[in-house]
């Protein structure tokens, strides 16, 4: 297996019919970089930034901050990296933070709502963002944004940092992309208007299942009780791909759903054509999408997910298919 995968490696990321799939990866820390040469990866889809927080036994300071995106842009070597800020708070703990207990963790104080209400730490991971991105393409990405006037409040952020570098003469980034992760429903039905401001949007399946269907991912109990491919959640995406694509802005799924081949393909059928991963999962999805027909699968996926018969899931439906080719 391991060989097979090695062989898909360096062949382009592209379907039978030609359709080119961009594969990402998603990644966290140091040790993550290696693998963007060996699993021949497009670039880094999701750069989850609280991971340096979470194993850090303080706050960590601006220049380490630095320090860590500048590597990763360095291992990165010109393919797009993308930066999320700190998504704490629910259940992502910094120890070395006061915290209020919370009834429900998940949907409290967290990732942006925490950054707009203490600016100061979203205003120094910023500086050091785009420090690190001095002469470099920057793309950074708000996690858990649910209406458009935050995105406003995080980019009025990213600009007066911008000027202040300016002012100062320090060298700013070359370009600076600015997107928002889409995995809280509310924004399922503000599309176009936050289409229109943003320069690219990241769908988080792992965080919009759990929200659409009120369903804690981190609880065995329930977690398992609702599938990705199921109408409800395929329509959503759907949804997603389709007014991202009317828009023209490009658009990423970076949750564990686009790390399976099966999962990987309907999303393909759906419009999707950039997924980001575990890196371990780029080998396998790609020899499926290698051996896939886009407009084939466009042509099944389609009228299935919109076909109202009340199914729970369509997953056997979209098995036996992928298995008759
Ligand atoms: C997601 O919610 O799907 C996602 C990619 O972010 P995280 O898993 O870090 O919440
Ligand atoms: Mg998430």
């Amino acid at each position: 297996r391991q060989e097979q995968y090695r062989a898909v490696r360096d062949a382009p990321s592209t379907t039978r019919d030609g359709e080119k799939v961009q594969l990402l990866l998603n990644a966290g820390l140091l040790v993550d970089l290696p693998h963007i040469a060996e699993t021949g990866a497009a670039g880094v889809g999701l750069f989850r930034t609280e991971l340096q927080f979470m194993i850090a036994a303080s706050m960590p300071k601006t220049a380490a901050q630095q320090k860590l995106y500048r590597a990763v842009l360095d291992a990165a070597d010109g393919k797009p990296v993308t930066f999320r800020t700190l998504d704490v708070g629910g259940d992502k703990i910094l120890p070395y933070m006061r915290n209020e207990p919370e009834e429900n963790p998940a949907l409290g104080w967290r990732a942006i709502r925490l950054g707009l209400d203490r600016p100061a730490l979203l205003r120094t991971q910023i500086r050091a963002l785009l420090n690190a991105g001095g002469g470099r393409d920057l793309r950074i990405m708000f996690p858990m944004v649910a209406c458009v006037s935050e995105f406003d409040d995080a980019r009025d952020i990213v600009n007066r940092e911008l000027a202040r570098l300016v002012k100062h003469g320090h060298p700013v980034p070359a370009s600076v992309a600015l997107g928002v992760m889409i995995e809280v429903p509310s924004l399922l039905f503000q599309l176009d208007e936050i289409l229109a401001k943003v320069d690219f949007v990241s769908v988080g399946s792992n965080d919009l299942l759990q929200f659409l269907f009120a369903v804690d991912r981190g609880n065995a109990r329930v977690s398992g009780r609702f599938d990705t491919l199921s109408p409800a959640f395929l329509r959503s995406l759907a949804r997603i791909a389709e007014r991202a694509k009317a828009a023209g802005k490009p658009v990423t799924l970076c949750g564990e759903m686009g790390s399976k081949p099966l999962e990987a393909l309907t999303l393909i059928g759906l419009g999707y054509r950039s997924l980001s991963m575990s890196p371990a999962s780029i080998g396998p999805v790609k020899a499926a999408l290698l051996e896939a027909d886009a407009s084939e699968l466009a042509d099944f996926i389609k009228p299935l997910v919109a076909r109202a018969d009340g199914a729970a899931t369509l997953r056997g439906e979209i098995e036996a298919f992928a298995a008759e080719r």
